[in-house]
């Protein structure tokens, strides 16, 4: 592991670069994500081909079409063991202390089988690297290339600049989901800002949030329709920030302990590409986990979908213990007012 190595590194993002480029321009930048994908596996980066996770429905007593749900993931509780090197080789620089999204450490940390998509859009300010520990198949990060901190630390511009650039990332992949988690609401890393980009599953329908939208069919706050409170926009094609900034602003100007403020962010583009839907869903700092079930509540879980992976959660959902009643007491236990 030495500077040759980092050259070959180099040299090897370099030329899938140019490959994933051409997919790009000819497929789309699903289909160079997805095949980012097919290289971390091969590679030997992607260490978990899903083959453990169990997905339970939870459809409500009142509503056919209502449910909430949970992945039972058990590769997931590995994501914080540390994938990687931890100490930097001799005569190598290990910055902003071993950040895993900082391409300088990248290459050492995975001994060169990391390798990823430096996006051609939004301003080139994002690389995809692929999630060693998926939601789903071709779930992966965007993260600054610069080490840039995660949270908006109090300005309305900052916050439009991660809102925007979340949009446009989203207007190139019709049929994914992707989100954005603050502090305490879902992040691991607060060092380095970085979006989650996950294309929806085959078997996956419109998830709870989404079907909630579908039965008000309105933009604007959307209270008891669902356990969770949360604004929302849509347009045809792509949600115009224009729409979205002075909410915002006046959201920042009002909410009290701003220090204390944060959201998930979730934008989706239709598969068709003829509609782009926007969710902001405030949260507070100190509420990043329900009682309920062991996980924190991330952007994918407030959506409807709950992510789990200790053994004891297994046990309760394969016994029936968790039910439709149990998330929603979950989200509302997380919900903060607009
Ligand atoms: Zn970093």
């Amino acid at each position: 592991m030495d500077q040759l190595s980092r050259s070959s590194w180099l040299q090897r993002q370099q030329e899938l670069k140019l490959e994933l480029d051409l997919v790009n321009s000819t497929s789309g930048l699903g289909a160079a994500l997805m095949a980012l994908a097919e290289n971390q596996r091969a590679t030997g980066f992607i260490r978990d081909n899903l083959e453990n996770v169990e997905r339970f429905i939870l459809p409500s007593a009142s509503g056919r079409r209502h449910y909430f749900s949970v992945q039972y993931n058990p590769a997931r509780a590995r994501r914080f063991a540390g994938a990687g090197l931890a100490l930097a080789p001799e005569n190598v620089e290990n910055v902003n202390q071993g950040c895993f999204l900082c391409a300088e450490n990248i290459w050492w940390q995975q001994q060169g089988t990391e390798l990823g998509y430096d996006l051609p859009l939004a301003g080139s300010r994002y690389t995809a690297w692929m999630n060693p520990f998926p939601l789903a198949p071709g779930h992966c990060i965007a993260a600054a290339r610069e080490h840039i901190p995660q949270c908006w630390g109090g300005s309305s511009e900052t916050l439009a600049t991660i809102i925007s650039d979340l949009l446009e990332l989203s207007s190139k992949l019709p049929g994914w989901i992707c989100f954005y988690n603050g502090e305490g609401a879902g992040a691991s890393i607060l060092g380095h800002l970085h979006y989650h980009l996950l294309p929806r599953p085959a078997d996956y329908g419109q998830l709870p949030l989404e079907l909630a939208i579908q039965r008000h069919d309105a933009d604007g706050v959307v209270e008891e329709i669902y356990p969770l409170s949360f604004m929302h926009w849509h347009d045809e094609q792509t949600v115009a920030m224009e729409a979205v900034s002075p909410w915002i602003k006046d959201w920042l100007a009002r909410v009290g302990e701003p220090e204390h403020a944060t959201a998930n962010i979730i934008t989706i583009t239709a598969e068709c590409g003829s509609r782009q839907d926007c969710f902001f869903i405030p949260r507070h700092k100190a509420r990043s986990r329900a009682e309920g079930l062991a996980g924190v509540v991330g952007g994918f879980e407030t959506l409807g979908e709950i992510v789990c992976s200790s053994d004891e959660d297994h046990k309760r959902l394969q016994a029936g213990e968790i039910n439709y009643q149990t998330i929603a007491d979950m989200l509302r236990q997380v919900s903060v007012a607009l």
